[in-house]
């Protein structure tokens, strides 16, 4: 599932990596013993001073003293040349490239907040003592990666993920990585990846309702919980509304199936012989029937029975049919469904994430059920769908089956796409 999306990402983390070369990190890791070296022969030399100091007040060791402060001060001053600039001029010259360097950066992240760890950490407190100016680090900057997220910026539109998200995941890494400091080629590619992560959850978690939730709190009421299943003809929607009726059955519920696609042919004997199969009760009219009179006998048959939950399957129609949909509205006024949720085919794409978003236009839609998610290598539907019409995708369907559906948990898709 999502393998190619699952590269995509892999190969941006990788590319990113390589912007930090193993003669820079071996560089890197160099100057790194040094510092510490000097770190460790500086406190070494100030314990021997306060050693001394206490041990004897004497002229003789004050003469010794002196002899080992100006050994600290030779030796800190070696340490301070090592790095300092010689004369003022070069001091000069390496301000005002500091300073270019700094409005560069500054300049190529507009609009970018600065990460916390960007000039106020630890390592910026170091350089001001003055002490430890090896180059211990390299920051990473908008050049090392741009084009590497322009890259995948397009690698994503082609895998279909809606422009709109895949401009959010390139903006939120740029600002996640611009200014960080590395040491070596795991910090890079651990940072890309966590990056990466936070984009994508962000895009992922939509506020939503919570289907076995709800149909508890109505049957509380004594009324029945009344879901409106739309979409596209094919996208596996009757099939999906068996798997729905089949997972509530299997939890001790009585749902009721609502036959409201009478527009069809074939489709009320489809969802019969799934109701069939999954032992659930079924209301259905003849072809051609008002699909809402139909709706409103299941909700009646359902109150009479004191059974829980109501599954309206209505007439698979293209977004863009306007009487159709007036048919869809007129259910909802007539039965007042709780909840509208719209079943798109994974494997459609970006057509999948367009039907979602006229069909909320339309009749506003509640959650997303995507189906064939199991055959479904690009991901470009899962990961943008949710986002663009700021509604969860509640399940997934992952095979023809009736138990070939699982509840969708951001944490879960991040770890597909980006885990180890
Ligand atoms: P409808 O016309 O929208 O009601 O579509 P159907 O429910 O009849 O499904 C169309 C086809 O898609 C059928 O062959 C289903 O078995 C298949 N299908 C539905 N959901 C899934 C799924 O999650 N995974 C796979 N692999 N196939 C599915």
């Amino acid at each position: 599932m999502f393998e190619s999306l699952k590269k995509k990402f892999s190969g941006t983390i990788g590319k990113i990596s390589d912007q930090f070369s193993p003669e820079e990190e071996e560089k890197a890791l160099e100057d790194e013993k040094k510092e510490k070296k000097a770190s460790n022969e500086i406190k070494d030399a100030e314990d021997k001073t306060s050693v001394k100091g206490k041990e004897d007040k004497s002229s003789e060791d004050e003469t010794h003293l002196k002899k080992t402060e100006s050994e600290k001060k030779s030796r800190l001053s070696f340490l301070r040349r090592k790095s300092e600039p010689k004369d003022e001029d070069s001091l000069k010259k390496d301000e005002k490239g500091s300073k270019q360097h700094e409005k560069s950066l500054d300049d190529s992240t507009e609009g970018i907040e600065k990460p916390d760890n960007d000039q106020t950490g630890e390592n910026a407190e170091e350089e001001a003592s003055g002490l430890f100016t090896f180059a211990t680090h390299k920051t990473i900057s908008p050049k090392d990666i741009d084009d590497i997220l322009f890259e995948l910026e397009l690698a994503l539109l082609e895998g279909d993920v809606a422009l709109e998200v895949a401009e959010q995941i390139v903006k939120s890494v740029k600002q996640d990585l611009v200014g960080r400091k590395i040491k070596r080629r795991s910090d890079v590619a651990k940072f890309t990846k966590d990056a990466l992560k936070n984009a994508i959850s962000d895009i992922l978690i939509v506020e939503g309702p919570d289907l076995k939730k709800s149909v508890n709190k109505a049957q509380k009421t004594g009324e029945p919980y009344k879901i409106m299943f739309v979409g596209v003809n094919g996208t596996g929607k009757t099939t999906t509304i068996s798997k729905i009726a089949d997972q509530f059955v299997k939890e001790g519920y009585t749902p009721v199936i609502a036959a409201s696609d009478t527009f069809r042919a074939g489709a009320i004997e489809q969802i019969s012989h799934h109701a069939e199969n999954i032992g659930v009760k079924i209301i259905r009219h003849q072809k051609g029937a008002d699909p809402a009179a139909v709706a409103y006998d299941a909700v009646e048959h359902a109150r009479a029975q004191k059974k829980e939950l109501v599954l309206i399957d209505t007439a698979g129609r293209m977004q863009t049919n306007v009487n159709l949909m007036d048919e869809m509205k007129k259910i909802q006024r007539v039965v007042k469904p709780d909840i509208a949720i719209f079943v798109g085919d994974a494997l459609t794409g970006n057509d999948a994430v367009e039907q979602a978003r006229k069909f909320d236009d339309a009749v506003g839609v509640d959650g997303i059920i995507l189906t064939k998610a199991d055959a479904d290598a690009k991901g470009g539907a899962a990961l943008s769908i949710g986002h663009v019409i700021n509604k969860p995708i509640l399940y997934l369907g992952v095979g023809q089956g009736y138990g070939d559906i699982m509840e969708f948990h951001p944490d879960w898709m991040v770890e597909q796409v980006l885990g180890d």
